[in-house]
């Protein structure tokens, strides 16, 4: 047995819930420990913690990221009313994503695994499509109001100073609801330099696309600010690379996206970003377990995780002893992204090496043996070799992976 890569600084590690907790774990058994020193800072992030703790440690989760820079998280349970009666918790505890983004400010870039054996929905997609999802503000930091009565409202803004900017929204002749977000100049600046910087160094063209036509104030400033930012800061470095970057309006850029045949960042506001990643990864791969999503701040923090949910109808299904064809592939890329940063950042070529090898191996399985779980067969051209457990992928990965590591 060779000697284990040693690691310098900790990676934070945040655990989950239900079906990618159990995968977490195994992945973390069989993937990384045998061949890595490894060095992690624990959050457990399970529902019944976030409970426990009022949420405070999803708080301290993001805050060691800021102190160590780079962090891998499990998928995590945003709570409802049905999740609060089934965990029997004190209340709807926000999405702890939500949380972590708020504090750590990034920009998210989603992007297909791309393997030989599935072909896109789209027959035209050649290259990949990464979606770089703005993960500040907007909805997912909004205030809502339900109203029972006819009625009227007003936004008012006041500045520390004292003044005051107000806005009339349309008299309400019933009941209905009510909504007010909001953006910052800075965290729109930021996830437009993220933008522009991922797509210069991976040589991709850059795309933008809001709906400044009806917003035309909110969406109009993000379009302006990418204009800004892209004359002053890139445009020499992209035409010196012969890059592009276009503005759309966001229906239009779905239409071209479509007929495209990829290899472009596609920019998106944070509600078009969580739509659109979820549909260029099911479009491209038919599941999204076959996608890595890593998060870039522009301090340099760093988060990689598994774009999907907790996969809840299999976790019932396990806990009734069946065994569950769950697909442990964007796990398994989390970890991956994760040692690479970490490596990069300390200068450890082994980790680096290591991640890649990982990823080859799990590669290897899908492409070469023909090793599948069931979400990845059902889209395999040609017809598969065998579906497997997810114990029996992890297993089949393992034995490309040692192979790998011989050499
Ligand atoms: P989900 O966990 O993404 O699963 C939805 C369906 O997608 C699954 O039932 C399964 O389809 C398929 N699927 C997803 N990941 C898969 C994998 N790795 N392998 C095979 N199939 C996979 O979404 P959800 O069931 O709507 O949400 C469950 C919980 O996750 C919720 O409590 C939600 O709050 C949370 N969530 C967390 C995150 C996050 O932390 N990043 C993101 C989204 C949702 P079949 O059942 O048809 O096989
Ligand atoms: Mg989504």
């Amino acid at each position: 047995m060779k000697e284990k890569i040693a690691m310098d600084k900790p990676i934070v590690e945040i655990d989950g819930d239900e079906m990618t907790r159990i995968m977490w774990a195994w992945v973390k058994e069989k993937l990384i420990l045998p061949y890595v020193d490894l060095k992690t800072e624990y959050y457990d992030l399970h529902i019944k913690k976030r409970d426990e703790t009022n949420d405070q440690i999803t708080v301290q989760a993001a805050e060691a990221i800021k102190k160590w820079g780079v962090g891998v998280k499990c998928a995590t349970i945003t709570p409802n009313a049905e999740r609060v009666k089934e965990y029997n918790l004190k209340k709807e505890w926000p999405s702890p994503n939500a949380t972590i983004r708020k504090i750590l400010d990034g920009t998210i870039f989603r992007a297909p695994i791309i393997l030989s054996n599935i072909k896109p929905a789209v027959r035209f997609w050649k290259k990949p499509i990464v979606v770089a999802r703005h993960a500040f503000g907007d909805i997912y930091d909004g205030v809502g109001i339900r109203f029972e009565s006819p009625g009227e409202a007003e936004v008012v803004y006041r500045s520390e100073d004292g003044s005051e900017v107000r806005a009339k929204l349309p008299k309400f002749a019933g009941s209905g609801v009510l909504q007010a977000i909001y953006n910052i100049d800075r965290s729109i600046e930021s996830f437009a330099k993220a933008s522009f910087r991922y797509a210069l160094e991976n040589k991709l063209d850059l795309w933008f696309a809001t709906k400044d036509t009806i917003s035309k104030v909110y969406d109009a400033r993000f379009k302006e600010i990418f204009q800004k930012i892209y004359e002053e800061e890139f445009k020499d470095g992209f035409e010196k690379a012969g890059l592009t970057y276009s503005y759309y309006l966001i229906d239009d850029a779905l239409a071209r996206v479509v007929r495209s045949e990829g290899g472009f960042v596609w920019a998106c506001k944070n509600f078009d970003g969580d739509i659109f990643s979820d549909f260029v990864a099911t479009a491209y791969s038919g599941t999204l377990a076959l996608m890595t999503s890593e998060l870039f701040s522009p301090k340099g923090y760093y988060e990689s995780e598994a774009a999907h949910g907790t996969v809840q109808r299999h976790y019932y299904r396990r806990l009734k002893g069946e065994k569950t064809s769950t697909n442990p592939t964007a796990i398994i890329f989390a970890w991956t992204r994760g040692l690479r940063r970490r490596g990069q950042i300390d200068g450890i070529r082994e980790l680096v090496d290591f991640a890649e090898r990982l990823e080859n191996a799990v590669k290897v399985t899908i492409e070469k043996d023909r090793i599948m779980t069931q979400d990845v067969a059902r889209v395999s051209e040609p017809p598969i070799n065998k579906i497997v457990t997810t114990e029996e992928f992890i297993e089949a990965v393992k034995n490309n992976l040692e192979k790998l590591m011989e050499r």
